[in-house]
């Protein structure tokens, strides 16, 4: 059973939301379309384990499952891909989506990918998972609970991929993974009944805490200050949309969107700031009417805030959070 599906990760959105902002040359960089296509990746060997995973409840009676969970631990956070809660314990799975050649180096603590003639050196996941589990064990002593055992595993999900002949062991492809977790557990006695697996859901899904864009110090920061402004229409890439007593209109298709202009403050929300002033609207829908503006903003239901000079600011980042 699942308690928490996942959604796509917010880097995905932020990217597209620079490609289409970005002036052209800019949205074209290759390190925008590499971190993208990362990503997407990775989403689809996510979505590709929960698959297998859907079979799990055979042989992990009252199992449950949380996707894409992140916990604060101090002033840190663990990102955990999928969590499987069992009566003998949880699972953190780590899931790498690759193709092409990879060989896991343990000794020098990393992993090369071999891929069209290239060779890309990522962080060792063995490292990766150590970090997590010791920082997955932390929250439980913050939170005074006491840790049920962790068990964790490296999947690799695509089918496809080869494994270098001297890489290191320790990993399991995905379609192995119940056997690999039954292998884990085997012997081990039962810690958690099912009141038990299922409070732990419930507390754990309680914390999770969603990630938020960075925008002066993340890995996009030298981008953001370049988006353009405009409600945008997502058939023609069309800009400066007018609004008219329907919605916005496109003089090149003659159509009206009704919801360009909620789409435009998801844009402003990832890649410029997460609240909105009436007058920084103005200047980011490009809509010289103040009236518009503050009656678009209301109609969005979003909650306000009012900062040190009493100016109204309007939190946007519900929209972002609730992107699928
Ligand atoms: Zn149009």
């Amino acid at each position: 059973m699942i308690v928490k599906p996942r959604n796509q990760p917010l880097d995905i959105h932020i990217i597209k939301a620079l490609q289409r902002r970005l002036p052209h040359a800019l949205s074209q960089e290759p390190f925008l379309k590499e971190q993208l296509a990362q990503f997407l990746a990775g989403f689809t060997g996510e979505k590709e384990l929960d698959y297998v995973l859907e079979g799990l409840s055979f042989d992990f009676p009252d199992s449950r499952i949380i996707q894409d969970l992140r916990l604060a631990v101090g002033a840190n956070h663990v990102q955990i891909d999928t969590l499987a809660l069992t009566r003998k314990g949880v699972f953190l799975l780590e899931v790498k989506h690759l193709s092409g050649v990879v060989r896991l180096d343990t000794v020098n603590c990393q992993m090369i990918q071999l891929k069209d003639g290239q060779s890309r050196t990522m962080k060792d996941p063995f490292g990766q998972m150590s970090t997590a589990g010791r920082k997955f064990r932390n929250w439980f002593t913050a939170n005074r609970i006491a840790s049920p055992p962790v068990f964790q595993l490296l999947v690799f999900t695509n089918d496809h991929m080869e494994l270098d002949a001297a890489s290191a062991t320790g990993f399991v492809r995905r379609w192995d993974v119940i056997d690999a977790m039954l292998h884990q557990s085997h012997g081990q006695p039962d810690v958690m009944d099912a009141a038990e697996i299922k409070e732990l859901g419930r507390l754990l899904v309680k914390h999770h805490r969603p990630q938020h864009p960075h925008y002066q110090f993340g890995k996009y920061q030298s981008y953001h200050a370049k988006v353009n402004p405009g409600v945008y229409c997502p058939r023609c890439g069309e800009y400066i949309l007018h609004k008219r007593a329907t919605g916005w209109y496109c003089g090149d298709c003659a159509k009206t969107r009704q919801l360009a202009a909620t789409s435009a403050l998801t844009d402003f929300a990832l890649t410029t700031a997460p609240f909105i002033s009436c007058r920084e609207a103005k200047a980011f829908l490009q809509e010289r009417d103040r009236h518009i503006i503050y009656r678009t903003l209301e109609k969005t239901g979003l909650p306000r805030t009012k900062n040190n000079a009493r100016v109204i600011h309007y939190d946007l980042r519900p929209l972002y959070l609730n992107l699928t």
